[in-house]
C-alpha cells in the first residue's frame, strides 16, 4: 500500500485503534444528524409554491432535469420513477422543454446541467431534442447525464456524444453476480461480464466516465467489495467512481428486510475504509467524501459545488435563495400544470438563518474543503460566530482542522461526513415518500392529488 494521508493523521489512527470508541462515535453522530435533519428536512405544513422564484441578476445557475422513467423498476431504489411508456415519456419531455422555456423567460441563465432519473436515456431522441432546445438559449459548459449498463450501446453512446455530454454516469451498483441477482438487476441490466464489456467500450468517449456503486448491501462481504474495487481500478480504470452507502427509506426497507436481511450500519465504516484505502492507493483523489476521481476538476456532486440549483421536471428539488422547493410527484399533474402555463413547483419551505448556515457547512465540507472567506461573505460575517459550537465539537473529535482560511475534513472526518450525508439523503428519501403520499390516491388508481 502506498503511504498517504491516513498515516499522517493521528486522530484517524486513534479512532481505528479504538474500534469500540469509533462505533460509539458513529452512533452519536448518526443520531445527532438524524435528529437534526428530520427536524429540518420536511414539507409538512409548508406553503404551496407559487412557481419558480425570480433569479438573482447576473447569476448563472445549475439546472437539474429529472426524467422519471425506467424500463424496469429496481426494488431497492427510492428515487422518483415510473415504468417507461413511449407516448407518456414523449409528452413528458415536451412539457420539460416548456418548463425550461418558463425558467428562461424569468431570466435564468444555466451554465451547467445534470440530467438524472429514473433513466434519462430511455428515449434518446427526446433527450437530444431537450438538450438542443436548452443549448439554443443557454451556454451550457458542462453536461452530465445518468444512464444504466443496458444502454451502453453504440447508438445511445453516439447520440449522447452528439449532444455534448461531458460526464456519463453509469449506475452499476455492484459487479458481483450474486448481489446483482438479489437486487433484481442481473436479468435486466446484465451480468458482471457484460457490464464490464459495456464500460470498456464506453471509456474514452466522454471527458468523465463515472460509475455509481453501492456498498454495505445486506450480506455483502469484504471479498466481494475487493473484487469490485479491483475491477474498477485495474481492469477498467474508469475516470471516476462514486461509492454510495446503502440508504434505506421507508419505501424500500420492506424489500431489503425480506429479500436480503436488514441493513447493518455497524459494518459501513470498515467497508468505507477499505474503499478509501484502495482508491487512494490506486492513485485516485477524493472529489467528495464518497467520490474518487483519477484527475482533479472532474464533475462530481453538484450539491457540494453549487450553492443554489434549480430542479425542473416531476419529482425535482431546488434550493434557491434560502428555500427548498419540490415539484409535484404526480406526472399527470405535472403535465396539466405545465400545459396550462404554470410550472411543476408545488411546495416551498423557507429555511431559518441557522438552517441555512448548517446546510452550507454540511454540503461544502462534503467536498472536503470549506472556504471560510466565502462563507463569511455569504453570511455577513456570522458564519464562524453562529457555528462556533458545532465547529469546536468537530475539531474535538478530530473531524476537521483549520488551515488558514480553509476548514478541511481530516481522514477521520471523511467517514463521519459519509455518515452525515447518508442521513441527509435518507431525509431526502423521506421527503420523496412524503411527496408520494400526496399522490397516494392517484397511485391506487383514483383522482389526482398534490
Ligand atoms: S436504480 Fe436506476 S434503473 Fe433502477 S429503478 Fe432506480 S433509477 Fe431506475
Amino acid at each position: 500500500m502506498a503511504d498517504y494521508t491516513f498515516n499522517s493523521n493521528r486522530a484517524f489512527i486513534a479512532v481505528i485503534q479504538g474500534g469500540s470508541a469509533a462505533v460509539i462515535l458513529d452512533s452519536i453522530v448518526t443520531l445527532c444528524a438524524r435528529h437534526q435533519i428530520r427536524r429540518e428536512i420536511h414539507f409538512s405544513g409548508e406553503s404551496e409554491a407559487t412557481g419558480i422564484p425570480l433569479p438573482k441578476p447576473n447569476q448563472s445557475y445549475f439546472l437539474y432535469l429529472h426524467v422519471p422513467f425506467c424500463e424496469v423498476l429496481c426494488p431497492f431504489c427510492s428515487f422518483h420513477k415510473v415504468e417507461f411508456e413511449h407516448a407518456k415519456a414523449a409528452n413528458y419531455f415536451e412539457a420539460l422543454r416548456t418548463e425550461i422555456q418558463f425558467a428562461t423567460d424569468l431570466g435564468y441563465h444555466f451554465d451547467e446541467v445534470y440530467v438524472g432519473g429514473g433513466t434519462p436515456t430511455v428515449q434518446t431522441s427526446e433527450l437530444g431534442k431537450t438538450i438542443e432546445f436548452l443549448r439554443g438559449q443557454h451556454v451550457v459548459k458542462r453536461l452530465s447525464v445518468e444512464t444504466n449498463p443496458a444502454h451502453l450501446d453504440a447508438d445511445c453512446l453516439a447520440a449522447l456524444k452528439s449532444i455534448g455530454v461531458n460526464r456519463l454516469s453509469v449506475g452499476v451498483q455492484s459487479f458481483d453476480n450474486q448481489i446483482l441477482k438479489k437486487i433484481k438487476r442481473y436479468d435486466k441490466y446484465g451480468d458482471s461480464t457484460s457490464i464490464q464489456k459495456g464500460l470498456k467500450e464506453t471509456k474514452g468517449i466522454f471527458s468523465t466516465l463515472n460509475v455509481d456503486m453501492i456498498f454495505n448491501f445486506p450480506g455483502a462481504t469484504a471479498q466481494q467489495l475487493q473484487r469490485d474495487l479491483d475491477i474498477l481500478t485495474e481492469e477498467l480504470s474508469v475516470d471516476q467512481v462514486s461509492f454510495y452507502p446503502l440508504m434505506v427509506g421507508s419505501s424500500t426497507r420492506k424489500f431489503l428486510d425480506q429479500e436480503m436481511g436488514g441493513v447493518d450500519y455497524g459494518r459501513e465504516r470498515a467497508f468505507y475504509e477499505q474503499i478509501a484505502i484502495h482508491m487512494l492507493s490506486a492513485g485516485y483523489k477524493r472529489s467528495s467524501a464518497w467520490c474518487f476521481s483519477q484527475n482533479d476538476g472532474l464533475i462530481d456532486e453538484y450539491i457540494a459545488d453549487r450553492d443554489e440549483y434549480l430542479g425542473l421536471g416531476s419529482g425535482s428539488f431546488s434550493y434557491l435563495d434560502g428555500a427548498f422547493f419540490s415539484t409535484t410527484f404526480s406526472i399527470p399533474r405535472y403535465l396539466n400544470l405545465v400545459n396550462s402555463g404554470r410550472t411543476g413547483f408545488v411546495r416551498r419551505r423557507e429555511m431559518s438563518g441557522a438552517e441555512k448556515i448548517r446546510y452550507y457547512l454540511l454540503t461544502h465540507l462534503f467536498g472536503g474543503v470549506l472556504d471560510l472567506r466565502e462563507a463569511e461573505s455569504l453570511f455577513d460575517g456570522e458564519f464562524l460566530r453562529r457555528l462556533w459550537l458545532e465547529i469546536a465539537g468537530l475539531k474535538l473529535i478530530g473531524a476537521v482542522r483549520r488551515e488558514g482560511d480553509r476548514l478541511q475534513l481530516t481522514e477521520a472526518g471523511y467517514y463521519l461526513w459519509v455518515l452525515m450525508m447518508r442521513e441527509f439523503l435518507i431525509g431526502v428519501n423521506s421527503l420523496r415518500d412524503e411527496m408520494r403520499q400526496h399522490i397516494s390516491q392517484e397511485r391506487s388508481g383514483m383522482s389526482v392529488g398534490a
